[in-house]
């Protein structure tokens, strides 16, 4: 059974893939961005951690506002839901090998282990168990 007391832990959960429909294309996320900072030329590294884009909100030399983005680093993703006896899981792929592995499937039925998280879905109004995965079995 997987409460939210797991949450950040590993876990190890069977599920299906009942509608293909809630399974994404691969897309792009982004991870780490660099920044210069225009009053002295110092370069700020801020990971991304949500769509949202974060930039630096101050320099050490003490300036405060715009930045300069001068790179980003990226990463592919895939997500799709799979039901289990939990209910409802969304399940990240974070890496090609994942994804790879994940679109030469031959089953439905999938072993998913990685981080459990929980995540609010805006456009459905409800929060949802989901699952960073590090390993996908048949
Ligand atoms: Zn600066």
């Amino acid at each position: 059974m997987i409460d939210t007391e797991l949450i950040d832990k590993i876990v190890t959960v069977e599920g299906v893939i009942t509608n293909l429909a809630k399974v994404s294309q691969p897309y792009i996320v982004i991870t780490l961005m660099k920044f210069e900072c225009p009053n002295c030329g110092s370069i700020l590294s801020i990971y991304q951690e949500s769509k949202k884009i974060k930039s630096p909100n101050r320099c050490s030399c003490g300036w405060k506002g715009d930045f300069k983005e001068v790179s980003k680093e990226l990463r592919e993703q895939q997500d799709f839901i799979m039901s289990t006896n939990d209910g409802e899981m969304k399940v990240y792929l974070t890496t090609k090998e994942l994804i790879e592995k994940f679109q030469k499937r031959n089953s439905s039925r999938l072993t998913v282990k990685g981080q459990l998280k929980d995540e609010f879905i805006k456009k459905e109004n409800k929060g949802i168990l989901v699952i960073y995965a590090e390993e996908i079995t048949e």
